[in-house]
């Protein structure tokens, strides 16, 4: 640092991207600013990856709740007061944030209330209480992205929702319609819709999750179906009317859907306008995003971007990982991000997760390729908890056993994709996994089996 630096590092956004990066740089004892416009933890701690997760805590227990009789366990009935579940939302929420603005002080980090904007490619103008000027050879844009907004059917966060503003309802609808059956629509469905609201999902492709492969996402149209979720692919929102108490979805193939309200979750829109990026020497893609290298660097040295802004991954724990790299190149070490193994989970009930190829995608890269499908309902341990419903399947290189991909839809599917994360990163082969002792009776079982049926050697299977 020169005595015209103010720290040593600049961080400007304090989600899961930022924070991450301003503690790593910290622990290895540099000055480091953390600028921050709104709240500490970002889209995932206030308006994304907790609070969704906080509410579809409490619709998963309703769901075991209606399972009770079978286990010999009556209750009588299930009201929901959604007004309290909203609230231990907020409970939740800000307990973490209480929680992170502890470890940020612990590791001594500036935290700077107010927006930041370049006004050169190491200088920063940040505006808000105190308005300054902060100086520092390595800057770390986190700014991550918000919900986009449709020209033609903007959101009025009234009747017309998006992803933050639904998070704010106090009371729950008789019915919702749903544009975009994204990870973030269907997550929303199967919360409400578990909670007895009426759930359409409209979308634009031909299937929903369809980034998440044809297995998982005919799994899980199957699942919504069951679940009473109708779901209309293959069709464009034109309009959205608002009527007194309710809305009327205009499709493009002539028909509507009237419903009391309607979730608009069809993307992000990267945060780079407020940044002046210019004055840094940046210009945003085409896709808004800014563009980095493996190592996380930007075209101006000493300045990176990680997390939402870069649209590589919009996940928070790939942001998380993007902020160790580029804080490790920025304090003079060597760091890459690879993205062969980046965990995907989907909160719905039941539960999805996936790692690596799906097998068009092992397809289309020229793999001949195994699969092992296991059925939870082959499971003694799904069988005695009554979570039969899904499956276990891995993707393998015919010629080498190596695993290519894993995917995985039922309970506990997002904490079980965390084997297969480990397997593909450190590009283990079948018989790793056949060869290690799984404990018994576990869910986990389910990689093991999967692995013998992608061998051919399957034990609690029929020979094919
Ligand atoms: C409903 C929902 C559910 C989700 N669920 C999951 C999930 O289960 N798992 C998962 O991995 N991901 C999930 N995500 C995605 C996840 O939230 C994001 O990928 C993640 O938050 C991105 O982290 P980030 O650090 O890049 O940006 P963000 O978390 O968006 O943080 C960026 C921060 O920068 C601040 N900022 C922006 N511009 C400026 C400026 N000029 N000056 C100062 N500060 C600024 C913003 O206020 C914000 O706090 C979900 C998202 C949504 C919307």
């Amino acid at each position: 640092m020169t005595s015209k630096e103010t720290h040593d590092m600049i961080v400007i956004g304090a989600g899961p991207g930022g924070y991450v990066a301003a503690i790593k740089a910290a622990q290895n004892g540099k000055k480091v600013a953390l600028v921050e416009k709104n709240y500490l933890g970002g889209t995932c701690l206030n308006v994304g990856c907790i609070p969704s997760k906080a509410l579809l805590a409490g619709s998963g227990l309703v769901k075991k709740i209606q399972k009770a009789k079978e286990f010999g366990i009556n209750i009588s009935e299930i009201t929901i007061d959604y007004s309290k579940m909203h609230a231990r939302k907020d409970k939740v929420v800000s307990q973490i944030r209480t929680s992170l603005q502890g470890l940020l002080k612990a590791n001594k980090i500036d935290v700077i209330e107010g927006s930041a904007a370049f006004t050169g490619a190491h200088t920063i103008k940040v505006t808000g209480k105190i308005s300054q000027i902060l100086k520092a050879p390595s800057i770390i844009i986190a700014c991550g992205s918000e919900p986009t907004n449709v020209p033609i059917f903007p959101c009025d966060h009234k009747l017309i929702l998006n992803s933050t503003s639904i998070l704010e309802l106090k009371t729950l609808p008789t019915s919702l319609c749903i544009v975009g059956g994204g990870y973030i629509g269907c997550e929303f469905a199967s919360l409400f819709s578990s909670l007895g609201v009426k759930v359409t999902i409209v979308e634009a492709l031909d299937s929903i999750i369809e980034a998440q492969g044809a297995t998982l996402s005919k799994a899980l149209n199957a699942a919504f179906k069951k679940e009473g979720i109708e779901i209309k692919t293959g069709a464009q929102v034109e309009r959205i009317e608002k009527n007194k108490d309710s809305v009327t979805l205009h499709i493009k193939d002539g028909t509507t859907i009237t419903a009391d309200l309607a979730l608009v979750s069809v993307g992000r829109k990267i945060n780079t306008k407020s940044l002046d990026l210019d004055k840094a020497g940046l210009a945003p893609n085409k896709m808004g995003a800014i563009e980095v290298n493996a190592q996380m660097e930007t075209n101006t040295p000493g300045v990176y971007a990680i997390g939402d802004v870069t649209g590589i991954s919009m996940l928070a724990h790939v942001a998380s990982h993007q902020g160790i790299v580029a804080a490790t190149n920025a304090i003079g070490g060597n760091a890459s991000m690879r993205y062969e193994a980046i965990p995907a989970v989907i909160f719905t009930h039941p539960e999805i997760a996936s790692v690596g190829l799906t097998k068009e995608q092992a397809e289309k890269r020229g793999f001949k390729i195994n699969i092992g499908k296991f059925p939870f309902m082959a499971l003694g341990k799904s069988i005695a908890s009554s979570e039969t419903e899904g499956f276990t399947e891995i993707i393998s290189d015919k010629e080498t056993d190596a695993i290519l991909g894993a995917h995985i839809i039922g309970a506990h599917a997002a904490s079980l994709i965390g084997q297969m994360a480990l397997a593909i990163n450190n590009e283990l082969t079948l018989d790793c996994v056949v060869e290690t002792i799984h404990a018994h009776p576990t869910l986990s079982e389910g990689w093991l089996e999967g692995s013998l049926l992608a061998k051919g050697e399957p034990i609690h299977f029929p020979p094919r």
